[in-house]
């Protein structure tokens, strides 16, 4: 699979790149992302073959498919981090919840949520390479919550890479901040900023782009490199799980090989959407993909009118935190699949300079062959999140809630539904609390001591270890300051 550029070439960076290049060096000209350049058909001889495979068989054969410049080896031994899962056997069980609706469990991962099903993996591979080209790599991270403790978890300790960690002070729950500033292993280094989650996505970008920071790193022999939910190398593992869902629901007689199902996700920056479109794309029999919003509806609004509004939004803090997000930065791809790269430029052009563009009818047609969307108020989360536990004795998370509400507005119900969940309940208890039981203002291991007497459930280790964990990640800085303290931990 070779890789060009969402926005065009500007006749410097190459045409096209590898993988390996892809991930290691994401950057691509006029600010654009590098996207495959075609996609192989699976087909229907592909699902049926792997009708019993396990997670890491499917993985294996369709990296395969894909053709990625990594050997067979490297992509057997990235894999093999599914066996940290609760259960290697199978890392993403799928549970049926009510009628039509099916829940595959995303967060069985170290860090108990789904940023681990991509980067477990990744943090091998792209270290595994690092070491290979005898380089040294600086990972940048910006995470509302979940993507800064999975990139600490896959990177700590491995070679040849470094991590700063860049999160919004106070935006984080405090199992989320404590399980980075808990992170001791000398490669890692977690740093809060004053601002909101798009404040630590911008400033990340920036320093990707800037001259003077790079050269900073070219003198100290390292590469700048992102863990961010654009590089390719974190999409790519999320295409396998769509594919096994639905397998599971085959294999558990939900539906038949060949019959469609809707994909339902809870989505932010539309990284786990995209695994998705690329699985429809590939063969996947799926009806449509159901993109699940909170009250920053961004997506919504894109997908019913064809509009994508930034001009008069700012970010709402809701419950489900990891999906406060307002420029969702993989819709690019999908843009760039449907409409070329011409009019990709066009648009998110028109998106950074105007806060603003808008698709022309037969293009909105177009994308709502693929998508269609909901969001969910704070309220209607905290119903569904009751709901499902008293009628369906179903314990959720405030993100996979979202999906409930897209689901009964967009699914016809003749279809299986496959929805998402993205966390575990131990990383948001103080929202669930506030839902079973409404209990207010109660910390995290409150909580969580709550739920999990209510629900008979245990806490699991890692989470229960946090608390009694040594805090060594202190710094909390301006997003000025930002560039200086990276520059004072790596020297
Ligand atoms: C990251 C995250 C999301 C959003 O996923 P995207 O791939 O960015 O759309 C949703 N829920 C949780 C819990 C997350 O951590």
């Amino acid at each position: 699979m070779r890789f060009i550029e969402t926005r065009g070439n500007n006749g410097k960076q190459k045409q096209e790149v590898a993988f390996s290049e892809a991930i290691l060096s994401p950057i691509s000209s006029f600010g654009g992302l590098y996207s495959p350049k075609e996609l192989p058909h699976l087909g229907y001889d592909f699902l049926q073959k792997h009708i019993n495979s396990t997670y890491k068989e499917l993985a294996f054969d369709l990296l395969n498919m894909l053709n990625i410049d990594i050997d067979a080896d490297t992509i057997k031994e990235a894999l093999d981090l599914y066996d940290k899962f609760d259960n290697p056997g199978n890392p993403v069980p799928v549970t049926h919840v009510k009628d039509k609706l099916y829940i595959s469990e995303l967060y069985h991962g170290p860090t108990r949520a789904f940023k681990d099903m991509a980067l477990q993996p990744f943090g091998y591979l792209l270290s595994s390479l690092a070491q290979k080209k005898q380089e040294n790599f600086l990972i940048l991270a910006a995470t509302s919550g979940d993507t800064g403790p999975a990139a600490l978890e896959t990177f700590k300790n491995r070679k040849n890479v470094q991590v700063v960690c860049l999160y919004p002070s106070g935006g984080t729950s405090d199992v989320q901040r404590l399980q980075m500033v808990t992170e001791d292993a000398k490669n890692l280094k977690v740093i809060g900023i004053n601002g909101v989650f798009d404040d630590a996505q911008n400033a990340l970008k920036k320093l990707l782009a800037s001259k003077d920071f790079n050269l900073a790193l070219k003198e100290k022999n390292i590469s700048l490199s992102a863990a961010n939910s654009v590089n390719f190398g974190r999409i790519i593992f999320q295409i396998i799980y769509h594919i096994y869902s639905y397998l599971e629901l085959v294999r558990q007689d939900a539906i038949k090989m060949g019959e469609k199902v809707y994909l339902d996700v809870p989505s932010g920056n539309f990284g786990n959407a995209l695994g998705g479109y690329y699985a429809m794309k590939m063969g996947l029999f799926v009806e449509k993909i159901i993109i699940a919003s909170n009250e920053n509806n961004v997506l919504t609004k894109l997908i019913k009118e064809g509009k994508y509004d930034l001009r008069d939004s700012k970010v709402i803090s809701t419950t489900s935190p990891a999906m406060d997000i307002l420029k969702s930065s993989n819709v690019e791809r999908v843009l760039f699949d449907l409409f070329g790269c011409v009019r990709t430029k066009e648009l998110m052009d028109s998106l950074d300079t105007d806060l603003y563009y808008e698709l022309t009818s037969s293009e909105l047609k177009l994308l709502q062959q693929f998508f269609d969307a909901d969001f969910c108020t704070k309220e209607e989360d905290s119903r569904y999140i009751q709901e499902a536990f008293y009628d369906n004795q179903y314990l959720m998370d405030p993100h996979t809630a979202t999906c409930f509400k897209a689901y009964e507005s967009c699914a016809d119900k003749k279809l299986a539904t496959i929805a998402y969940s993205t966390a575990e309940w131990t990383k948001f208890s103080p929202t669930i609390a506030k839902a079973l039981k409404d209990q207010d203002n109660l910390s995290d291991k409150e909580a969580l001591e709550l739920i999990s007497k209510q629900a008979e459930v245990s806490i699991p280790p890692m989470i229960r270890q946090l608390f009694t964990k040594t805090i060594v990640q202190t710094d909390v800085v301006n997003k000025e300051e930002i560039a200086k303290e990276i520059l004072g931990f790596l020297s």
